[in-house]
């Protein structure tokens, strides 16, 4: 039963705010309107001495009173929004996601596998004498890894040999680290062969043997498509947007200005991610502001979970990521994101016209019932009839 209430709190701290209100709100409002029911049926009455008139008028305002519409139409809102979103392939694991996506602030992007498709092309590989064996070398013990970049260069070796690779080390957000015919290759970026202050041309990766630099290979990758309208999309919205990424700089800046996104931070560790987020979440701390963090899930599960609302891409993103974000995007689309930022304001806007149409239309009611103006059925009217049209307002988010 301990873990039946652990999965309740979870399930209920996934709840939207306004679905918490209501719970609350229900929570008081039930005792209050019975007392105010009892009242009605017998202060007048012992006044009047017309018992039936009043507690005719008390059972008429208890049944107008009932907060129906709200408590079905308010949930079956966000079930709405987060079913028309995984129409499109959005899985979000909770309605209020849902109502924090409404509120973000800033898009914080990966590059690589989540703006860019990851799907790497070797542009050059240097020097062009040993061109053969310095990929094939790199490939033998990239087939361990589930890095983008390792398999592309798997993909763009010609022949892999099948040598044995021993103390396989992967050196996160570095590169990998092994020993072959008792040498030890270091096949990654800059920092880790030490390399420091160079500008690369596009994204490099170095191999360096026994504290030899034998050479390097520069890969290069493209933006998904839609990605730069996507960003534009929460541009305008007025929504920052910045990436991060563990490649170097000249990779990162030609991605980010064809993408359009102002601001970028490159070579990171994933640790630094975790940090400069942190740093963005305090930005915004205090304020209604969302901070979302959006990855393929490489290395980024913790910041996936760290950020308000954390966006996965589900084809390519590993268990870890997917398990760690509140949204998954199946289809590994950027895109997804405005689709999902509609589909939240729909909700919410659709959320907030059932609460005032339903409250609205109670409060007048109930002052008629109690006065004695409406009748018994005109009270069941207006309690069916509001929740009729308020759940369906609420279908309108499948539209
Ligand atoms: P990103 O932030 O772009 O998703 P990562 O943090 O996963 O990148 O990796 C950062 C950098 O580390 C890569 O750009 C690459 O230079 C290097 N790297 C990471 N893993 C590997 C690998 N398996 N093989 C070669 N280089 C790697
Ligand atoms: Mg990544």
């Amino acid at each position: 039963s301990s873990a039946a209430s652990d999965v309740y709190k979870r399930q209920s701290s996934q709840k939207s705010k306004a679905e918490n209100f209501i719970t609350k709100f229900a929570k008081y409002y039930t005792p209050i309107v019975v007392c105010i029911a009892l009242a009605l049926a017998i202060i007048p009455s012992i006044i009047t001495k017309e018992w039936s008139v009043w507690i005719y008028r008390a059972l008429s305002f208890l049944v107008v009173s009932c907060p129906c519409a709200l408590v079905i139409s308010i949930p079956l809102s966000f079930f709405a929004g987060i079913g028309a979103s995984s129409r499109y392939g959005i899985l979000i694991k909770g309605s209020n996601y849902l109502e924090k996506l409404n509120k973000a602030n800033i898009f914080v992007f990966d590059k690589t596998g989540t703006l860019t498709k990851g799907n790497f092309v070797v542009t050059k590989i240097t020097p062009i004498e040993r061109k053969e064996e310095i990929i094939s070398l790199a490939a033998i013990a990239e087939q361990n890894s589930n890095h983008p970049i390792a398999k592309s260069i798997v993909r763009n070796a010609k022949n892999v040999e099948t040598k044995k690779v021993e103390n396989y080390e992967e050196i996160t957000g570095k590169g990998i680290k092994y020993n072959i015919d008792e040498k030890t290759v270091l096949v990654g970026n800059s920092s880790l062969v030490g390399k420091e202050d160079e500008i690369a041309e596009s994204t490099k990766i170095y191999l360096k043997i026994d504290e030899e630099l034998v050479g390097a290979i520069l890969l290069k990758d493209e933006a998904k498509h839609g990605t730069k309208e996507a960003i534009q999309a929460l541009n305008s919205r007025g929504i920052v947007t910045k990436m991060f990424t563990g490649d170097n700089k000249k990779a990162a800046k030609q991605i980010a200005e064809e993408l359009g996104i102002s601001e970028f931070e490159a070579e990171m560790l994933p640790d630094q991610k975790y940090s400069e987020l942190e740093k963005e979440l305090e930005k915004y701390k205090g304020t209604n502001g969302k901070v979302a963090f959006v990855g393929d899930g490489i290395n980024d599960a913790p910041v996936l979970a760290l950020s308000d609302i954390g966006i996965a891409m589900g084809g390519l993103g590993s268990d870890a990521a997917i398990e760690a974000a509140d949204i998954v995007i199946m289809t590994d689309e950027p895109s997804k994101v405005n689709k999902a930022i509609k589909i939240s304001k729909k909700t919410m806007r659709i959320v907030k016209q059932n609460i005032i149409f339903a409250i609205s239309i109670k409060a007048l009611v109930l002052i008629l019932s109690a006065v004695g103006i409406t009748t018994m059925w005109e009270a069941v009217f207006a309690d069916v009839g509001v929740s009729v049209i308020a759940v369906l307002n609420a279908f309108r988010i499948l539209k």
